[in-house]
């Protein structure tokens, strides 16, 4: 006979768990640099931090500054692509790829030498990609993404003027990385379109609440708890957590994989948000960054509470 799964922890047991790791992680924050964003955000300030998970059945467990609103940054591309994929379905993984990149995050040289197809929907190169399907397959393809992500926490989702701005100033590289894929016919819309789309849903606020919240559609194979809506069909819904273990993390999501073993995704802005399929949906926040990229602290948080819990996949 097959042993059935370990009993959950109680309540106050992953209370326990969530405030002990939050005291062992919260100070590696000193340790990297935030980035270089407007001093009057919260993800300027490098001693936030906060820890949450929501569970399927509604219930949540926070720690630190849940509650504190900060530009949703890379973390919005899964929820682009969940928007992509429910229109076009897998038809997008003929125009990006399903590979660890090994490059940075804003790299052009690969796809140069890849003829323009960007290696993941993750890198900035692929979800600007996203952004241009988006824009060719959605009535209001912003409204298909902050709609979505507003759907799954709840409440409506708003975009931060002061990281809007922000983005738009330092959109360089990503206009020209927009460009390159225009000379080989990837991007099909008008780059300031595209990088506009792009930069809009970066600059979408969040809070490391309502990232958990908002992740849980894929701990349960596709259907959103809160509502019984379904999201993305039971194999879209892996294939998204497959892309985000392989390549949700930057160049390091192979050390993810192997400290953490669950699906996660980073941004600039310091979150990572993850999901323990059949259990719940996690966020980590801290805005100090290391070499790669992810929230120090946060990180470090993640890689604890799976020990702690049991929940690498792998
Ligand atoms: N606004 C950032 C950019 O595309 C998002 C980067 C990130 O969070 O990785 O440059």
């Amino acid at each position: 006979m097959p042993s059935s799964p370990p009993a959950p922890p109680a309540t106050t047991e992953l209370e326990e768990v969530l405030a002990d790791v939050a005291e062992r992680s919260r100070h590696l924050a000193g340790e990297g640099e935030v980035e270089d964003q407007p001093e009057e955000l919260p993800s300027a300030e490098s001693t936030r931090f906060a820890l949450a998970l929501a569970e399927l059945d509604g219930t949540e467990h926070v720690t630190g500054d849940a509650d504190v609103g900060f530009a949703v940054q890379s973390v919005v591309k899964v929820f682009a692509l969940t928007a992509a994929l429910r229109l076009v379905g897998e038809d997008l993984f003929d125009r990006v790829g399903r590979e660890p990149s090994g490059d940075p995050f804003n790299s052009l040289v690969q796809l140069e030498h890849e003829g323009g197809v960007p290696r993941n929907p993750f890198i900035n190169a692929g979800a600007l990609v996203v952004c241009d399907v988006l824009l060719g397959a959605a009535d209001d393809p912003y409204g298909a993404v902050a709609g979505l992500l507003g759907d799954l926490v709840g409440e409506e989702a708003a975009v931060d003027d002061t990281a809007l701005d922000a983005e738009r100033e330092s959109s360089a590289l990503n206009r020209a990385i927009g460009h390159l894929m225009t000379s080989f016919g990837t991007v099909r819309h008008p780059v300031d379109e595209v990088v506009e789309l792009y930069v809009r849903l970066c600059s979408l606020t969040v809070t490391t609440r309502t990232l958990a919240r908002a992740s849980r559609f894929l701990a349960n194979d596709g259907v959103d708890p809160r509502t019984g809506t379904p999201v993305l069909t039971e194999p879209l819904a892996r294939r998204v957590n497959a892309l985000m273990l392989t390549c949700g993390t930057y160049d390091a999501a192979g050390q993810f994989a192997y400290d953490l073993g669950f699906p996660c995704k980073s941004g600039v802005a310091g979150a990572v948000m993850g999901d323990v399929p059949g259990r719940f949906g996690v966020c980590a926040w801290s805005p100090p960054l290391d070499e790669k990229g992810n929230s120090r602290a946060g990180r470090a948080a993640l890689h604890l509470l799976s020990e702690r819990l049991g929940l690498s996949l792998l």
